[in-house]
């Protein structure tokens, strides 16, 4: 029998969840507010919910750090969308508004925007800058997540 556990936070209240690994396919609601805890778009999160989302997801997270003053994040914006609906529950997905988030951006060391940022089990895998197609970004996550 598989009791393993896994551990969500919703993308709504930001309540940290935890339910069998096994109802992870069975489209999960969240304890707290009964929001679907995949909507199939990326969560918006702000410094404090940003670690409690690093720490406590059961699945990799995909950060997208960005700016609404800068073209090439604001262009980037519907690949990471796009990004959100494919990857379904196998990965979260976040944005971190960097201009109202400015301390994060620091304690992050984001230095150019976009910059993405790959993390599992709350450790950064992998970071990257620039806004890249989707297929690249598919291809990118899939890379360094296998080889982690
Ligand atoms: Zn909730």
């Amino acid at each position: 029998m598989n009791t393993q556990k896994i551990r969500l936070v919703c993308g709504e209240c930001h309540t940290i969840n935890q339910f069998p690994a096994e109802r992870l396919d069975d489209t999960p609601i969240c304890a707290q507010c009964k929001s679907h805890l995949f909507s199939g778009e990326p969560i918006n999160v702000n410094s404090t919910n940003l670690i409690r989302h690093i720490e406590n997801s059961g699945i990799p997270v995909l950060i997208d750090f960005w700016a609404p003053w800068c073209g090439p994040c604001l262009s980037f914006a519907p690949t990471f969308k796009e990004m959100a609906k494919i990857v379904g529950n196998q990965l979260r997905l976040l944005k971190v508004d960097t201009q109202d988030n400015q301390q994060t951006a620091m304690d992050f060391n984001i230095r150019s925007i976009p910059t993405l940022a790959l993390y599992r089990d709350g450790e950064e895998l992998a970071r990257t800058s620039g806004a890249f197609p989707l297929p690249q970004l598919q291809q990118w996550v899939i890379q360094h997540l296998t080889e982690a």
